[in-house]
């Protein structure tokens, strides 16, 4: 039988972060091997700041991160992170500063990861994606949660020291569960959020609680949500969403009925739609194109089957 999981293939999901590169954790407390590191010639780094990056695209149509050889990177006042080696085994540095370099040449542009991420090649949105969760987190945890004094940066960006009282603090990913859930006639349950504009709808999600699984949360938000009771929960695919620090685990759920009846405080209206009447909805203007990297999006197109339809 052909999963979910299994039909990922055919249509992936983007900033998956599996782009090849060893993170290489146990090279990140050597000092004198990140030092030579850094020094190799054919060592690359870019510069991240605000979750973004310079990109550039390229004469073949292709859109590449902006690197750097490391004689030529922007060092001072910055911090570094480590972030893997590739399978040609160049070596991969994030700076991360306050302000993007100068524009190298005409092509270079900023772009985040919504943007970009999707145009980016799988090896270069990883280190993209890794560079922007790793500053989320620094920049969020500045300061220790046991004592409150200011932690300072270490193992080449993936863990904040306290110096008061010794705590080691390590990047936080906080999971959270969108499922897509269908019912007995195969249609879609799609869901507005109270503050979207009008005709923004998308799969359910929320954040999983302490205490959970990922199965009950899935069923507990839709109940919360929808007012829909599900079962069949299965797994399809995960999504790291570094805005701030999520890690999107994606589903398809049974509704065990189709009786809707949303909360109004985080979801105003939920729906189902069939095949042929999202698609209508999508091309008539009616329901809005679902954004193009986010999880949710390639969960509908897997159920749908196929692209989704464009607005006529
Ligand atoms: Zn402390």
């Amino acid at each position: 039988m052909t999963t979910w999981t299994d039909r990922t293939a055919e249509r992936p999901i983007t900033l998956t972060g599996d782009g090849g590169i060893d993170r290489s954790a146990h090279h990140r407390l050597d000092e004198a091997w990140l030092a030579a590191a850094w020094s190799h010639p054919t060592t690359r780094v870019f510069v991240v700041s605000g979750g973004q990056a310079l990109v550039e695209d390229t004469a073949d149509g292709r859109t590449e991160l902006v690197t750097m050889g490391t004689f030529d990177a922007p060092i001072t006042e910055s911090h570094r992170y480590f972030l893997g080696t590739g399978d040609d085994g160049v070596r991969y540095f994030a700076l991360q500063k306050d302000s993007l370099p100068g524009r190298m040449d005409e092509a270079a542009r900023p772009a985040g990861l919504r943007e970009a991420g999707a145009l980016l090649s799988e090896r270069d949105s990883e280190l993209l994606v890794h560079a922007v969760a790793l500053e989320n987190w620094q920049r969020l945890h500045r300061f220790c949660s046991r004592c409150g004094e200011r932690t300072v940066i270490a193992a080449a960006g993936h863990i904040r020291r306290c110096p008061a009282c010794g705590a080691e603090h390590y990047p936080r990913t906080d999971p959270a569960v969108i499922m897509l859930v269908t019912d007995d006639e195969d249609r879609a349950l799609l869901g507005r959020q109270v503050h979207w504009p009008e005709g923004r709808f998308s799969t359910l999600a929320g954040f999983v609680e302490p205490g959970e699984s990922i199965e009950r949360a899935v069923v507990r938000e839709v109940a919360e949500e929808a007012g829909v009771a599900v079962g069949d929960v299965e797994y399809v695919g995960s999504q790291p969403w570094p805005f701030p620090s999520s890690l999107m685990l994606g589903f398809m759920a049974r509704a065990t009925s189709p009786e809707v009846r949303v909360d109004g405080e985080e979801i105003e209206e939920a729906r189902w739609f069939s095949r042929d009447e999202l698609g209508a909805a999508i091309e008539s203007g009616e329901v809005l194109p679902l954004s193009g990297i986010s999880i949710a999006a390639r969960l509908v197109e897997l159920w749908y089957g196929k692209p989704l339809p464009r607005p006529r």
